[in-house]
């Protein structure tokens, strides 16, 4: 699943694409994604100037000049493909944006469960998201007191959106490992040096990903994970075998014999 460098990876690339253009047809392929659109966007997205993209933890907002927006989530699986609109779009494109220069942004999600969602000016949704964890606001102490008000395990609180923006299951499993803390430990019980070391630990793992966002699809990755889809493997730091449980539905993977 894309989480926040993926994502911003997706943004960049979209950005690149349609800085200073105007769309010239917004159409869903596919009944899903049809619904989430709307019946009334394609005429009211036809012929509006890009503004700006912008994300948002794993949300992509792409701001129209009239003040309109679409607001895209890839869930598990989307990303953009880039072309002419005279070509055939690519396998398992779920909808596409034609812009006035004749290319095409496709959105391609095999499983179809992106959305993008139109929304009129002034009526942009409350995404629930907490701060970005990239953001400089972000700090040991602030988290620390975030987390201080919590029940339950400290991964789980990791993928809340309300607490950091943009973290998901691969780099919330990367930072606990980084830190050297046992994922399953109350996240209220975690003292601020505990926490200072989980917020540089997320920090670095993100870093990573900013550098491997580019090959996340192909799995070539120039920096590989420390713990995450590694069970039965050996640790990076100390050798034990790397262990998978199971927390609130997700997989964990961590190191028993690291992570205090
Ligand atoms: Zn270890």
């Amino acid at each position: 699943m894309p989480e926040l460098p993926e994502v911003e990876y997706a943004a960049k690339r979209l950005r690149r694409v349609t800085g200073g253009r105007t769309v010239v047809a917004i159409r869903a392929l596919h009944v899903s994604q049809r619904r989430a659109l709307g019946r009334t966007a394609p005429a009211r997205v036809r012929g509006r100037h890009i503004a700006r993209i912008e994300r948002l933890g794993k949300h992509q907002i792409i701001h129209l000049d009239d003040g309109s927006a679409l607001a895209v989530h890839f869930r598990l699986d989307g990303d953009w493909a880039f072309g002419r609109a005279d070509e055939a779009p690519p396998r398992h494109t779920r909808l596409v944006i034609d812009l006035d220069d004749g290319r095409r942004v496709s959105l391609v999600d095999p499983r179809a469960l992106s959305t993008v969602q139109w929304y009129a000016r002034g009526a942009h949704p409350d995404l629930g998201l907490g701060p970005d964890p990239e953001d400089k606001a972000v700090t040991a102490a602030t988290l620390h007191a975030a987390l201080a008000s919590r029940r339950g395990p400290i991964k789980p609180a990791l993928l809340d959106q309300a607490l950091l923006a943009g973290v998901g299951n691969i780099y919330a499993a990367e930072a606990c490992w980084r830190a050297r803390l046992d994922p399953r430990r109350s996240a209220a019980s975690l003292s601020l040096p505990e926490v200072r070391r989980l917020l540089s630990g997320l920090r670095k793992a993100l870093e990573d990903g900013h550098v491997n966002a580019g090959s996340y699809r192909s799995g070539k990755r120039t920096r590989p994970f420390k713990v995450y889809d590694r069970e039965g493997e050996p640790c990076r730091r100390c050798g034990h075998e790397i262990d998978r449980i199971t927390q609130a539905g997700r997989s964990t993977y961590y190191c028993p014999g690291c992570q205090r």
